[in-house]
């Protein structure tokens, strides 16, 4: 603080405020001077004092009555007041002083020692009081700042949420129109060299879509929005679907792909099917992608269980290249790689670890990695499940059943983009459905007026009226076939908002893009039956 600290001196002879500036000379404050209880007044309302020196005895307003008045002023309400008076001990001023708020009484004749020392106390209170004051204001000011920059930085996550949303949907979108279209000519009978040829496209179609939802799900983790849920699943079954699918490219490989699972570990547990699997997939594909010969292995055994909780661990063990003991730390960073001819030789963004490990960690679990060079690696981590008393899980009929005609189902395919509109048809009428098409929303609730239909699939992005507004205008009508007609989503959207906001606006479900056509037709045919 650069100011002076003020000290008023009020008194109404000039010769007992001069003794007093001399004895106060040598303190680093700024002495001002009044010598009525008026100019008191005036003066008190204008500066900000320190401390008042106050004079008892004056002509016309005495110091009680001058300091009852500066204490009217709410700015000077607790500025601290010494009384110089030679009438201290009579109990009247003493009980007078008090009442008006004097902090001190100074006794006639004046000890300078007591006067310095007493004002002293007063300054190095009053600079702290100014350091505080200055100390709020600028707290004040950091927490307004704060709040700004977190203002900011929230409506730049929903901003970068919408984004990724949107560019799901745009990228995934004509993905899905690709990887379909190669699904289709394959099963066309394609000649030999066509073949490989769809093969590359087909193999570079899904690492694209990988990476896509590699760095969708990395910026879900870092906007803090991933969920996980908590269904019932058959391990043996999650575990085995996992391996098999690597069995080709294992085969392919020359690998042994060898499977270790606990027999104590129950049939049925509870948690993150998904998960686990984005999990296993990562850590298995990595162990197949770095191994050139030898075996990989997939080991799950319980090391923990509590009441109705059990911690299973997992270890993928490979007998592959190995990772040198000082990149270890860096492989999962995102975006990092053991070494820098990797990407080249093998593919990969270097996010597969850094979501994994998340992954695992959000759910309450740590990966863990041991390697040798040219020997081979075996990460593992353990994950808490719950407890199910169920031999298996209930299969719906769709699962058991094998695929078959869907002959007489009447469809109706809500969708804007072409290519997405051939390669539905194409399925739909593949399984013998039968099928009409709607190319927005609009369109689409004036057939479902006049047609009677079993099924609708409805896209949600369109021109004229989204799929969203379209199921509201259905599920208003008043039939109550229009209550129960099956709605289901197709949706390039990841994100779990998005999911629940298609069961808010009434929709039956979903299938994700770009679809799979088992998907499809296990989501579709049990309304097959349904109309029987
Ligand atoms: P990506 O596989 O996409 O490169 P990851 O984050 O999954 O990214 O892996 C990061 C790096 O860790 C890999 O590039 C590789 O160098 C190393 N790595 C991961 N798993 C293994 C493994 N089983 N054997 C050898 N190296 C591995």
């Amino acid at each position: 603080m650069n100011v002076k600290p003020k000290v008023l001196i009020v008194d109404d002879r000039v010769k007992n405020i001069i003794v007093l500036e001399e004895m106060l000379a040598d303190l680093d404050i700024e002495l001002m001077r009044a010598s009525s209880g008026q100019e008191a007044i005036d003066k008190a309302s204008k500066h900000e004092f320190a401390i008042v020196l106050m004079d008892v005895r004056m002509p016309g307003m005495d110091g009680f009555e001058t300091v009852e008045i500066i204490r009217k002023d709410p700015l000077n309400e607790l500025l601290p007041i010494i009384y110089i008076t030679a009438f201290y001990n009579e109990d009247y001023y003493r009980v007078k002083g008090i009442k008006t708020g004097a902090v001190d009484f100074i006794t006639k004749p004046i000890i300078p020692d007591i006067l310095i020392g007493k004002v002293s106390v007063f300054m190095k209170l009053y600079k702290q009081r100014k350091n505080l004051e200055e100390e709020i204001v600028w707290r004040a000011q950091i927490e307004k700042d704060l709040k700004k920059a977190k203002d900011l930085a929230e409506d730049a996550t929903r901003a970068k949420q919408k984004f990724l949303s949107t560019m799901s949907h745009e990228i995934r979108t004509p993905l899905n129109a690709i990887i379909n279209t190669v699904n289709l000519l394959k099963e066309e009978e394609p000649r030999e060299d066509q073949t490989e040829s769809l093969d590359i496209l087909k193999f570079s179609a899904d690492n694209l879509l990988q990476i896509v939802n590699d760095i969708l799900d990395y910026s879900k983790i870092g906007a803090g929005k991933i969920e996980f849920e908590k269904v019932e699943f058959e391990m043996r079954k999650l575990l085995t679907g996992v391996r098999q699918s690597f069995n080709f490219e294992a085969k392919r490989r020359k690998l042994e792909m060898e499977f270790n699972m606990d027999k104590s570990i129950p049939p049925v547990v509870v948690g993150d099917s998904i998960r686990l699997t984005q999990i296993l997939i990562n850590l298995v594909g990595n162990a197949v992608k770095f191994t050139e010969k030898g075996s990989i292995t997939i080991e799950a055994k319980p090391v923990k269980r509590h009441n109705s909780q059990i911690d299973i661990e997992f270890r993928i063990i490979d007998t592959g290249i190995g990772i040198p003991k000082d990149k270890i730390t860096f492989i999962f960073e995102s975006f990092t790689q053991a070494s820098s001819s990797t990407t080249r030789k093998y593919g990969g963004t270097g996010l597969g670890l850094a979501i994994t490990q998340k992954l695992v960690e959000l759910q309450g679990g740590e990966l863990k990695v041991e390697s040798e060079v040219g020997k081979g690696s075996i990460f593992s981590f353990s994950l808490p499940f719950l407890v199910s008393d169920k031999p298996f899980v209930e299969e719906d009929a769709m699962q058991k059943s094998s695929f078959h005609s869907l002959k007489g189902l009447r469809v109706l395919v809500v969708e804007d983009n072409l290519v997405n509109q051939k390669i539905v048809s194409k399925y739909l009428s593949k399984w013998e459905a039968m099928i009409e098409i709607a190319e927005n929303g609009r369109i689409a609730v004036e057939m479902v007026k006049k047609n009677r239909y079993d099924l609708v699939l409805m896209d949600l992005h369109m021109p004229e009226m989204s799929g969203y507004e379209a199921t509201l205008k259905i599920r208003t009508l008043k039939e109550k076939y229009y209550k129960d007609l099956p709605i289901i989503a197709l949706t390039a959207s990841v994100f779990l908002e998005d999911r629940e906001k298609i069961f808010e606006f009434g929709m039956t479900g979903f299938i994700t893009k770009p679809f799979n056509p088992k998907e499809l037709f296990w989501t579709i045919s049990p309304f097959l039956k349904k109309r029987d």
